[in-house]
């Protein structure tokens, strides 16, 4: 049930296939079966630069998360090789698993002074907050804690524990100064959780990484949430598969994509059963338990990664009805694709023309 969407025509395969080993190897590199022309290609032009169909592709355990990063073309090489370095250095940054992230200091000091980045992340996510009504909520740690999502030993928390937790997830106890960067927690135990938005940041990081290099055609998968950077190098879209949540054996349809994110939020990402429930690692903030709106598949399309991010988390907690309500005020921003329990697919409008799927689906207009 691990979430899986793939960009189509590039060989996914290679990383599906690969064991933990390979991924912890880290090295840039292009695929296997081009290497030897590569190296030809590169012999052959004066500055030692790939040509523009040459591929880098880099892969990375990192965030809890096996990460691919492909570029093509000049400087293809340097852009990967750069990616995956700020890949690493967010991951230290943001996780709440190291003791020694700014994250988790902050936490343990119940707020303090913030780097550059974690302002961003913390503008980001308490505007996401706010337009979402606080479904996106970005202190749920001490829930995530209780259902013991933080350390995989999951445990359905009493019921009196999460009304005492939900306390400490009042994001108008949070005080944050963007001028002086610093954030206060108003109640001691608050915690910071930027796990709903870091993996849509790090992908915009590495587009525009990308961009600094001159690299003109690129993505990256997180664990399924795909990012992209122009089309591919033949000069069409993007083709990216959208998961279908109930088998890995068959997508929910393809979208064709030019320099977007393409997030996905669904229950069975993480998730573990006790007495025959299934309970997810997204957490209703209105309630502390994991969301049950009906919907079982968020995918958010967006030229802003944090943003689609952010959105896949909160659309999942709305459900259909206040989902589409959501988009129908902010559809100059993003678009998504609606999988309900039951079976129902429903496409915004914005993407309708590039959205194929063997399925019946409706379009949200
Ligand atoms: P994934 O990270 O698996 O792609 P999401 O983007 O939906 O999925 O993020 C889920 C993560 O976000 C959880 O593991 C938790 O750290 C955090 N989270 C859980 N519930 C919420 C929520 N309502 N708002 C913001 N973050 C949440
Ligand atoms: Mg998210």
């Amino acid at each position: 049930m691990k979430k899986k969407i793939f960009v189509l025509l590039i060989s996914m395969l290679a990383c599906s296939g690969c064991s933990a080993a390979n991924h912890e190897t880290n090295t840039v590199s292009a695929v296997q079966d081009t290497e030897k022309q590569s190296e030809m290609k590169e012999a052959q032009t004066s500055e030692g630069e790939a040509a523009s169909d040459d591929e880098a592709v880099v892969e990375v355990f990192a965030m809890d998360t096996y990460i691919t990063i492909k570029a093509y073309g000049k400087n293809a090489n340097k852009a990967v090789a750069q990616a995956q370095e700020r890949v690493e250095e967010l991951d230290k940054q943001l996780s709440t698993g190291l003791a020694e992230s700014e994250v988790s200091q902050l936490n343990a000091k119940g707020g303090g002074a913030l780097s550059d980045e974690t302002t961003y992340l913390m503008k980001r996510s308490l505007e996401i907050c706010e337009s979402t009504n606080g479904a996106f909520n970005p202190i749920m740690y001490p829930i995530m804690e209780a259902w013991g999502f933080t350390k995989k030993t999951y445990q359905v928390p009493e019921k009196g524990l999460l009304q005492q937790l939900l306390t400490y997830t009042d994001i108008q106890q949070l005080t944050f100064d963007e001028r002086q960067k610093t954030v206060t927690f108003g109640i001691q135990g608050m915690k910071l959780d930027f796990g709903g938005i870091a993996k849509g940041y790090t992908s915009a990081q590495i587009m525009d990484i990308f961009k600094t290099y001159g690299v003109e055609s690129g993505m990256v998968s997180l664990g399924g949430n795909v990012q992209v950077l122009g089309n591919k190098v033949d000069g069409t879209p993007w083709r990216v598969g959208i998961q279908n949540p109930n088998t890995e054996e068959e997508y929910l349809g393809v979208l064709e994509v030019t320099d977007k994110a393409v997030i996905t939020s669904g229950g069975y990402e993480r998730y573990f059963e006790e007495n025959g429930t299934v309970y997810h690692h997204i957490i209703d903030p209105a309630t502390g338990y994991p969301a049950e709106s009906g919907l079982d598949s968020v995918t958010i399309v967006s030229t802003d990664g944090t943003l689609a991010d952010g959105l896949s988390t909160a659309l999942f907690v709305m459900g259909l009805e206040k989902a589409e309500e959501y988009w129908k005020s902010n559809r100059e921003s993003f678009d998504a694709i609606l999988h309900t329990k039951e079976g129902q697919l429903y496409v915004t409008e914005g993407i309708a023309d590039e959205f194929s799927s063997d399925f019946e689906y409706s379009i949200i207009k």
